[in-house]
């Protein structure tokens, strides 16, 4: 009994009365940052492999403070999760433009949706954002892109998903110190293991923490005493919030980015994805803002850094330090957008003035060969995988500049045929 009780002090201390949250006391253990992705393991005898697995993990678990039998029992009826397996090992066939990723996310519906909770949310999201200083539209954002506003949580069991990518081996330091922090959440009695819903990677309710962003940052907003951020709406949204001014450090009274409109000849497009520089800097450029509003000051004395996401011919952007907070939640360009910009409509801010561009999907075979041809000319994109990353990036914009086009860095479908011709690749049909 006594030891039962030392255990549930040492996982359940974190959980604080929604006054103190609000008043500012309790300060939450820093986190783990989240490792990449190795390469996959070789192909094994499924099943044989879990087994193994369970039996080392008890030994792990325990080796780091978990009860023996409790562990034990937990993990002695699970199986290897099919779903979860297939959904790892997938790649993106068909490249998504931007375009059409943000008519998906940031639509219409949506925004209407995200203000109409945040007018029914006032009374309780106001307070929220006055603690963490995050606006209460970029809540309501994240909430919406994340669970559609709590209505899609993920129906995966989360202690099977991450016993599953555990035992297959690719991220397993990962998968095994978030199996064990939601191990804690059920043995602290905080969630009941059934409520342990999430998606195949085993993020949780309605803002999909981690089950070990869960236990550093998750707060009860509503007073009832749990973290309840499956069932409450209060506890999910201030756990974002205190997610976002804790750990990614989002800073009071900044904005997120700032559409710019460049100048119509002889910019260097080579300083997207460069060095940040403030504002007045980038209007020394000729960079301008696409609004009539001025920057306030705090946003114009930040380092904001220019980014292209869909090449130079579409909407261009100085993002601030704010951009990079959204991206602790999901480290990619496409979500800090969306979240930004679904936040700014939520907020009744005015739609970006540029239109995406509308684009041929690209496949991955063109995609690997686009970074092939690059190779075979004398650039370095990094090992060819189809994934357009920064160093193809910037080989691309060698390229480009090689042949006196806007070294944008972006290889469309029309560049990417065009590469290939150059390179003597024979360009083979992608669909
Ligand atoms: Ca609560």
């Amino acid at each position: 009994m006594i030891d039962r009780r030392l255990f549930l002090l040492s996982t359940a201390g974190l959980v604080g009365a929604p006054d103190a949250w609000l008043a500012g006391s309790g300060s939450p253990p820093p986190a783990e940052p989240v490792p990449a992705a190795g390469p996959p393991p070789p192909p094994l005898d499924l099943t044989a492999s879990f087994d193994a697995w369970r039996v080392g993990f008890i030994d792990r678990a325990v080796a780091k403070g978990l009860p023996r039998e409790e562990v034990t029992l937990a993990v002695a009826g699970l199986t290897l999760d099919p779903r979860v397996t297939n959904a790892d090992g997938k790649q993106p066939e068909l490249s998504r433009s931007m375009g059409d990723y943000l008519a998906g996310t940031v639509s219409a519906a949506r925004i209407s949706q995200g203000q109409a909770q945040l007018a029914q949310g006032a009374s309780w999201m106001q307070p929220i954002a006055e603690k963490t200083g995050v606006p209460a539209e970029i809540l309501v954002s994240v909430w919406g892109m994340e669970s559609n506003f709590g209505k899609i949580q993920g129906d995966y069991d989360v202690i099977r998903s991450l016993a599953t990518l555990a035992a297959e081996g690719r991220r397993r330091d990962f998968a095994e110190a978030q199996l064990m922090a939601a191990l804690k959440i059920v043995f602290s009695g905080e969630a009941r293991r059934d409520q342990l819903k999430g998606s195949w990677a085993g993020a949780m309710g309605q803002t999909q923490f981690t089950p070990e962003d869960y236990l550093a940052w998750a707060v009860d907003a509503d007073g009832d005493g749990k973290r309840d951020i499956w069932g409450s709406s209060q506890d999910a949204i201030g756990s974002a919030g205190q997610f976002l001014a804790r750990k990614a450090a989002w800073r009071r009274g900044e904005g997120w980015a700032r559409e710019v409109v460049l100048p119509a000849q002889g910019f260097d497009y080579g300083l997207a994805e460069g060095e940040r520089h403030p504002y007045a800097w980038w209007t020394d450029q000729g960079v301008q803002p696409a609004d009539d509003q001025t920057w306030s000051a705090s946003d114009a004395a930040e380092a904001a850094g220019l980014i292209l996401p869909a090449g130079w011919s579409g909407p261009a952007f100085l993002i601030l330090p704010n951009h990079m907070a959204i991206r602790a939640y999901n480290n990619a360009t496409t979500y800090a957008l969306a979240v930004g910009l679904l936040a700014d409509r939520i907020a009744g801010r005015a739609p970006l003035v540029r239109a995406w561009p509308a684009e041929t999907p690209i496949g991955r075979d063109d995609r690997i060969a686009a970074q092939a041809a690059l190779v075979r000319l004398g650039f370095d994109p990094g090992t060819p995988d189809g994934v357009m990353g920064l160093r193809t990036r910037a080989a691309a914009r060698e390229w480009q500049r090689s042949r006196g086009l806007p070294a944008d860095g972006y290889l469309t479908y029309g560049l990417i045929q065009a590469l290939k011709l150059q390179a003597g690749l024979s360009p083979a049909p992608t669909l």
